[in-house]
């Protein structure tokens, strides 16, 4: 095995807060262990423009409290190709990289298992950061606590309203194949229902459960839409349930891209720290080819290709059918 002497760090696909909190814990703890840190700018767009820049200790001062990425980050369609691939590799090995620590979702890890099988000579380590917190290997990922507060904060705040009115309100958040933030933040804020791309829910049950809520006299709904959901947008299905729920003002909110910003809470900044550790310390066992991940508040490691094949949101069941048990 021979030994690393310099790492690249990267942020790839949506950014999720706690990616800053993760990117100073690779920069120091690879500083800590006599190892040279370059930053890529712009994900893997900034490997295939050299878009990178040596890091250290001071470079990540200040940042733990910063949402977004000091990175930048990209989708970066060059990367999907062999040629893209090669000069990124190229730019790499003209630095002196040997390994590099990628911090995205799962087309992240994708490209990056890609590029490691291509190039072994550079060790690759995932970190899980995306707020959607659908990826096998990690119980949570990098950003979904935030984001799911964030949107309970926004909530809480059009409940008020929505009582004060006797309104029903249809709130789409984030979540194109992850119901994920729907459901924490549905039972969070007692939602009425929750409409998820894992679970096909007829809108005549819908319009029935809303109209039992009108029967045992509830002064406000929520029904909290995943952008994925099955049955298309938001504004769609609030007009079919008018049709039939009447006494209600019906009202519709898209949260969007307010639920990736803000400051990470102590949960993303605590889980950034310890999976950016972990990362590296990985990468100078030796170990390539795998992604870092939380497990029973324990950091494990879980070979990239496995994870990218069980890649399978599960939809928490018990979770769901409570959710509606508390919410009657
Ligand atoms: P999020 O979950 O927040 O969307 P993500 O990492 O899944 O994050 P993507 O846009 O899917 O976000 O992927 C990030 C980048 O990874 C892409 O822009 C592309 O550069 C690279 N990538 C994705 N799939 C591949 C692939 N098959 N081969 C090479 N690179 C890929």
């Amino acid at each position: 095995m021979q030994k690393l002497s310099k790492i690249a760090v990267l942020t790839s696909g949506g950014d999720a807060p706690g990616m800053n909190p993760c990117i100073r814990a690779v920069v120091r703890t690879a500083i800590y262990n006599g190892l040279q840190v370059t930053g890529v700018r712009q994900g893997y767009q900034g490997l295939i423009d050299n878009n990178m820049y040596e890091m250290n200790n001071r470079s990540v001062s200040n940042i733990l409290n910063l949402g977004g990425t000091i990175l930048k980050t990209a989708r970066c369609l060059p990367f999907r190709t062999d040629e893209g691939m090669e000069i990124a590799y190229n730019n790499l090995r003209a630095r002196g990289i040997d390994g590099l620590v990628v911090i995205g979702g799962d087309g992240t890890f994708t490209g990056a298992l890609r590029f490691s099988k291509k190039y072994p000579d550079i060790a690759v380590m995932g970190v899980p950061g995306t707020i959607d917190n659908d990826l096998y290997g990690s119980t949570y990922t990098l950003g979904f606590d935030t984001a799911t507060n964030t949107v309970i904060e926004a909530i809480d705040k059009i409940r008020d309203t929505a009582d004060a009115h006797d309104r029903l309100f249809f709130i789409e958040v984030m979540g194109r194949d992850s119901g994920a933030i729907a459901l924490r933040a549905g039972i969070s804020c007692g939602a009425e229902a929750i409409l998820l791309p894992e679970k096909e829910t007829a809108i005549e049950e819908l319009i029935v459960s809303l109209k039992a809520g009108q029967y045992n006299k509830k002064s406000s709904s929520i029904v909290i839409v995943a952008e994925g959901d099955k049955h298309g947008g938001v504004y769609d299905i609030a007009k079919a349930v008018e049709k039939e729920v009447k006494n209600y003002d019906i009202k519709v909110t898209i949260l969007g891209h307010l639920q990736r910003g803000g400051s990470p809470s102590s949960f993303d900044r605590i889980l950034g720290s310890r999976l950016g550790y972990a990362a590296v310390n990985a990468l100078i066992a030796g170990k390539t080819q795998q992604m870092v991940g939380l497990q029973a508040n324990n950091i494990v490691s879980t070979d990239l290709e496995e994870a990218l094949n069980q890649h399978e949101f599960k939809l928490e069941d018990d979770l769901m059918q409570m959710m509606e048990i508390l919410s009657i």
